[in-house]
This record gives C-alpha cells, structure tokens and sequence, in this order.
C-alpha cells in the first residue's frame, strides 16, 4: 500500500488549522532565505504559504549572498528577541563565507523549530525529545499511520547526515526498533537491506535500492528527492520493482517532501506552546 504523504499531511495541517484557529495570538514563524538560489527560494515560498494556510502569523526575510556572518548572526539576535516569532528557520545551504553551525547555534533552542540546534539533537539522543528535526519526525508520523509496531524491528537507515540520517536513526531507536545506520563506506548494502522491516533511505542517488533487495512485506520510506534529465522527479529507490515487494512504500513526489513542511508547521506550534504556558 502507499503511504500517501499529501493526504497525511493535509490532515496535520487541517489539526493545526484547528488549533491556531482556537489562539487569542497568533504562533509566528520566521524564515531567512540567503542569496537567491532557486530551489531554496521554493521552499521558502512553500513554508510561507503552509503558514498563511494555517493561520499562522509568518515572515519571510531574504538577505544577500553577500551578508556577513556578524549580520546575519545579528538578524537572528533581533528574531530570539521578538515576542511575535515562536520559531526562526535559516534555508540551508547557506553561501560557504557564512559558518552555518554558528548560525544554528545563535537561533534559541526553543525557537528552533528545524530542531538542528545541539541541545534539541541532544534531547532526542537521551530519548527526552524536545523539537525535533522535521524529514524524521514527519517519517515517524508517516509510519505510525501503517500502524505497525515498530518496537524490536530491523529497520535500516541509508544515509547519516545530520538533518535527515543521523536523526532519523534516533527516532527509530526511541521507538525501541533494532537500527542499522549506512553510509557511503558500508560494504554489502543489499545484504544489510535483504534485512530491513523497515527501510528509511536518505541518500541523494536515482535508483540506488534495488528492487529485488527488498524483504518481502518491508515498510519503504524514500526521503531521497532527484530530478532526472527529462525534468521527473524521483527517490532513492527503484519504486517500480519495489513496491511489488513491500508491504508499505512511499512515492517520490507525494511522499516525505509535504510532510517535512507540515512537520514544521506542528514543531512551531509546539514552541508556541512552550512559550505560552512560561
Ligand atoms: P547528504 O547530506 O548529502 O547525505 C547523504 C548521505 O548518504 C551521507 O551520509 C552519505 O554517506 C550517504 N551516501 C552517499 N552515497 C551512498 C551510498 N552509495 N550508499 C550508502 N550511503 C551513501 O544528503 P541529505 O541532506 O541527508 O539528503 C539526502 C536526500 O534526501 C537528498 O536527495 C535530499 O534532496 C533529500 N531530502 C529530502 C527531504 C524531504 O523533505 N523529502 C528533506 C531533506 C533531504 P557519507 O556520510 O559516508 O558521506
């Protein structure tokens, strides 16, 4: 079956919708994009509208390619301080004269609703979770729509960067599942597949899990975004084979990508809360 990520996320946002509709102020997210890069502008554009769906109080702030690192830290100083924004996201990859751990590392933890600040990845490391990165929660949110249990399964990461791979592993060991983390040196990926109950693949190559590795009955989630020559966009798995094999797939577009946003939008209203009730 198809975990079908647009509809899961429309009904999150339609729960937010809901909830802010309820709210004397309104939860206010601020999103810096720096330079123009196209495909950064786009999902600025996108997190800006999911805001406006869902009521929420938004700022879209674009700076030049040519700021300077004091600047833009100074940017997000003024954001920690403003009353109106309960989360701050700067679209990465930032321009390399700019030091992007330091940036994260400026916005306040509770204001960091990307959830790539070192105390809230270190919440999730000690199983105490606070905000937490959204591709890997939006996937737990997926998952537990399949309403499988996830406690004691082999589930296999590809992929540990640190937005996506290496959170995404703690999520599932949170979940008390059995987890294997690859990366680009592991030997005998399809052994370590042929293994998975569960597969989490974030890796950033068209095609690269092959059908014929899935375990039969396995839940596929394919975070893995690649635009091919004649402009289609497809994931990291061969979804075509794939899915013949699997109990549980996602498709590329329509699976991770919608849930990442909506996820965003649930960890600015979580920090919100937060700093309502203090
Ligand atoms: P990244 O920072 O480039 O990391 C890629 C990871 O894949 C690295 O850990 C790398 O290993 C590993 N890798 C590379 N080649 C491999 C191979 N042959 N076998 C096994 N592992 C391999 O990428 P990312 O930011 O995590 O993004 C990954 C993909 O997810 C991209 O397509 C991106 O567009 C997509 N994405 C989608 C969403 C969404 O919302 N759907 C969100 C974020 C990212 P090393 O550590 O050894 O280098």
């Amino acid at each position: 079956m198809i975990i079908d990520g647009k509809q899961i996320a429309k009904q999150l946002r339609i729960s937010i919708a809901d909830q802010v509709a309820m709210l004397d102020r309104k939860p206010g997210l601020a999103v810096i994009l720096v330079g123009d890069d196209p495909a950064s502008a786009v999902y600025v554009r996108n997190k800006d509208n999911a805001c406006k769906e869902v009521g929420f109080y938004s700022e879209k702030i674009n700076k030049p390619e040519d700021i300077t690192q004091a600047e833009l830290l100074a940017e997000i100083e003024r954001l920690n301080k403003d009353d109106k924004i309960d989360g701050i996201l700067v679209q990465l990859p930032l321009p390399s004269h700019i030091d992007a751990n330091q940036v994260v590392e400026t916005i306040n933890p509770n204001k960091d609703v990307d959830g790539f600040h070192s105390e809230n990845i270190g919440k999730l490391m000690q199983n105490k979770p606070y905000l937490r990165p959204c591709t890997p929660k939006g996937v737990m949110t997926m998952l537990a729509t399949t309403g499988v249990d996830l406690v004691g399964k082999n589930c296999v990461v590809v992929g540990a960067s640190n937005i996506v791979g290496r959170p995404m592993a703690m999520e599932l060991l949170n979940a008390r599942a059995t987890v294997t983390i690859c990366n680009s040196k592991t030997t005998d990926l399809s052994a370590k597949i042929r293994q998975a109950d569960v597969l989490v693949v974030a890796v950033g190559i068209p095609k690269l899990i092959q059908g014929d590795w899935i375990k039969a009955g396995a839940i596929i989630i394919d975070v893995g975004i690649n635009r091919l020559d004649d402009g289609s966009l497809v994931g990291d798995v061969d979804f075509a084979l794939a899915k013949d094999k699997a109990a549980w797939i996602t498709p590329v577009p329509g699976g991770v990508g919608p849930m990442t946003i909506a996820t965003l939008l649930e960890n600015t209203l979580t920090a919100y809360n937060t700093i309502e009730e203090k």
